[in-house]
């Protein structure tokens, strides 16, 4: 597809991200025809690009959603995801959350503590309802990958040990207002090695044959999401690899398998374009400083994350240059050392795999307005979210100025 970038900048104004649906479609329909012949569901992690076109674009075509947090379970009902094709993860719930989570009906509310059980067992106790419930089991895995964004080892805050899970699951079963029906575990992120994800699969479905065998019928085998994509040059998992894996470690077990990917669905269908403002030389170094910031993509900030960046359409001599944003902290960059050509004033470039933790990661520092988001379809674009006003930004605020 030839898409005139330039064009859709002077249409929609930058900072701008734009989403290509056909290949969010295309790797959903990938990664769910690796499951075929299994029960299974790919629940998308909403956190990963939340605007609701996105998620709606993936109701359509069968997925749920894991949420994070009760916002997230409205946008995806909202979106038209199905009410029992929806899991509340997160380590840490409001009581609100709970009883939110346990009035919509949603498939599984997903435990990451014993005292998070109680809780819930408590206010459904108090709504006279049963919760299905899993418990994330941290089995202690060490994935390999960046230490921010691993999530399976026991140092971490998230899930419980194996000796711990199995005595919440005896609990469960006894408590009248608890069903334990899913098992979910989740051992980090941009994962691009199969054998961590074999590893915690084997000792989880280890954890499932021992739970049948004292009548805890676990229904619902939950991966996690985590499968790695291409930023740069990395060798990551194909859909087939991982799902084989799957199989092979669950072998023999009765359940639907769920999985949460939420970077593999959409980091690679996303770009954030943004214009340069103008360039800057210090004494020997290059800076091309652009108008978006680490506001709205703060990736290469927060975990020194590559991203390809380009000159869209601009020839001449490349030489390396930081691509830089205003905002007021030495951190805000987007590239360092970038490879580019001698740009001037209005120049676009594109920041490539921004999809995934992009926007959802955007903030309001340095009262800078969020970006537009546009979706491009079969060849056609059509706006998904209107660019935020100065107004947007204070109009929690004004009613209590006091002059
Ligand atoms: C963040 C998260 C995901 C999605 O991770 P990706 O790396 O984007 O696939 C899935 N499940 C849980 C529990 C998460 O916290």
């Amino acid at each position: 597809m030839n898409i005139d970038y330039k064009a859709l900048a002077e249409k929609y104004g930058t900072p701008l991200y734009i989403y290509d649906f056909d290949y969010i479609e295309n790797r959903y329909t990938t990664l769910k025809e690796a499951f075929a012949g299994k029960k299974s569901l790919i629940n998308y992690a909403v956190k990963a690009n939340s605007n609701l076109s996105v998620i709606a674009h993936l109701a359509k075509l069968g997925a749920g959603a894991d949420c994070v947090s009760i916002g997230e379970v409205k946008r995806a009902l909202e979106a038209g995801i199905s009410k029992y094709k929806i899991i509340f993860s997160g380590v840490g719930k409001r009581d609100d959350e709970i009883r939110m989570a346990l009035e919509y009906d949603i498939l599984l509310i997903n435990l990451e503590s014993e005292a998070e059980m109680k809780r819930v067992e408590q206010i459904a106790k108090e709504l006279g309802v049963e919760a299905r419930i899993s418990v994330r089991v941290n089995p202690n895995i060490d994935p390999q990958t960046h230490p921010y964004i691993s999530t399976g080892l026991h140092e971490s805050k998230f899930g419980v040990e194996i000796a711990m899970a199995k005595r919440m699951y005896i609990y469960a079963k006894k408590s009248e207002f608890l069903n334990p029906v899913g098992i979910h575990f989740h051992i980090g992120s941009q994962l691009t090695n199969l054998e961590p994800i074999r590893e915690a699969c084997g000792i989880v479905a280890d954890l499932v044959r021992s739970l049948k065998a004292i009548k805890i019928d676990i229904k619902f085998f939950d991966v996690g999401g985590g499968i790695g994509v291409v930023y740069d040059d990395e060798v990551t998992i194909t859909a087939k690899e991982y799902t084989e894996a799957i199989f092979a470690m669950t072998k023999g077990l009765d359940v639907t398998l769920l999985c949460e990917p939420g970077r593999y669905m959409v980091a690679n269908a996303g770009a954030f374009f943004t214009k340069v403002l103008y360039e800057k030389l210090n004494e020997e170094k290059r800076f091309v400083i652009v108008d978006g910031a680490m506001n709205d993509l703060i990736r290469p900030s927060l975990y020194s994350a590559y991203h390809k960046i380009e000159a869209v359409e601009k020839e001449g001599e490349k030489t390396p240059a930081d691509v830089v944003g205003p905002v007021c902290e030495s951190g805000d960059f987007f590239g360092k050392d970038v490879q580019l050509p001698p740009l001037e004033h209005n120049d676009l470039i594109v920041v490539h795999s921004a999809g995934a933790y992009g926007f959802t990661m955007a903030s309001n520092y340095n009262t800078r307005a969020k970006s537009a988001e546009v979706a491009l379809e079969g060849g056609e674009d059509r706006l998904i979210r209107k660019r935020e006003t100065y107004e947007d930004q204070v109009r929690l605020e004004r009613e209590y100025l006091v002059k």
